[in-house]
């Protein structure tokens, strides 16, 4: 039984890299619930995919069973089941897909693949209450400044080497700080007081930050103060986005800024891309921070608009891939009404 919810309900499994989660979403985007258990590896160390996968196996079950139940007690019947199809850790995905294909056959109830970045944006875009935004999506996986057009997500502008998470996660680890590091870095930051020289990189739409991140290693290994590199990281990186963005958003006449994926939960970032859309008179719709990191709520709530455009498959194709570009999927629901 599924009391007071608007059906169809949708039972969405993420496990792309270092989180496994089950949520229920509604058919107007209310999440029910969102459960998740996130793979923490050791400071100094990245995700190792086999350890993580393992990570992911032990916890399924109980993440799967306490999605189901409504303050501990109401059991819920989902009436589709949406998976994390990819891009992400093969090992991992293959997790998430394994669970939701069993339950797809279990319950007979329809199986339905999503990609992860597209589902970021899909919960930011239902949870922020956007219609058809400039979207700037910062993850571990993607760094990217995005339009909606033709049905389709198109790159404006990206990261030419490595993402803003992998920035961040890769500084951290050098400086040996807690994962995740993006969090860590923001910490760190607080106390940060100087501004550091650091390589500010922009061409056009796009950004680099490789040579950031050797610059500020070598300044961690010529003994600076950890919370002024933190500092001066976040401040030329987070500007050089905002630089990309800004351009971005003239160019393309957007009325509203969309700020999703794991490295939108960081205020700084948020108060100076938010700026920017003030400074244009457009509106800011940065995701609620309990939704910004890897999360079943964002594959629930995607796989309900795929499900509507009739993306279902059946187990025996519903396959897992690691490399899947955001720019390759049919959107047919933004923008939204
Ligand atoms: P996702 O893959 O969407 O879960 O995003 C993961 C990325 O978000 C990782 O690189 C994290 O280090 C980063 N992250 C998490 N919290 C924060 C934060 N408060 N500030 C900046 N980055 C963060
Ligand atoms: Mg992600």
């Amino acid at each position: 039984m599924n009391p007071g919810f608007d059906s169809p309900l949708c039972l969405g499994i993420e496990s792309t890299a270092h989180t496994f989660g089950a949520s229920i979403v509604d058919s107007k985007g209310q999440v029910i619930t969102n459960v998740n258990s996130s793979y923490r590896p050791p400071s100094g160390v990245g995700i190792h995919p086999r350890k993580a996968a393992e990570h992911h196996g032990e916890h399924a079950f109980q993440v799967v069973r306490e999605a189901l139940a409504t303050n501990g007690e109401t059991h819920l019947d989902p009436d589709l089941i949406a998976y994390s199809a990819g891009p992400g850790l093969g090992p991992c995905l293959r997790v998430g897909a394994t669970v939701a294909r069993a339950i797809s056959s279990y319950l007979g109830k329809p199986l339905v693949p999503v990609h992860h970045g597209i589902a970021h944006l899909d919960l930011a875009i239902t949870a922020s209450d956007a219609h058809d935004p400039l979207a700037v999506l910062v993850s571990g996986g993607h760094t990217a400044i995005i339009v909606h057009s033709d049905k389709k997500w198109i790159f404006y502008g990206e990261t030419q080497d490595i993402t803003l998470g992998n920035l961040l996660d890769m500084f951290a680890r050098e400086g040996d700080l807690p994962s995740p590091g993006g969090l860590s870095v923001e910490q760190e930051a607080k106390h940060g007081q100087r501004l550091l020289p650091l390589p500010y990189t922009v061409k056009g739409n796009d950004i680099a930050l490789s040579g950031l991140l050797t610059a500020a290693i070598r300044l961690l290994k010529k003994g600076e103060q950890v919370s002024d590199i933190c500092f001066s990281i976040q401040e030329v990186a987070f500007a050089m986005l905002a630089e990309a963005v800004e351009r971005s958003l003239v160019q393309t006449r957007r009325r509203e800024v969309l700020l999703a994926g794991g490295v939108a939960a960081n205020q700084r970032l948020r108060e100076m891309i938010g700026q920017v859309a003030r400074d244009h008179d457009a509106s800011f719709h940065p995701v609620p921070s309990n939704y910004s990191g890897d999360c079943g709520a964002q594959i629930a709530c995607s796989g309900q608009y795929a499900y509507r455009a009739g993306s279902s498959v059946p187990v025996s194709q519903s396959w897992v891939t690691p490399r899947w570009r955001l720019d390759e999927v049919e959107v047919s629901w933004i923008p939204r009404p």
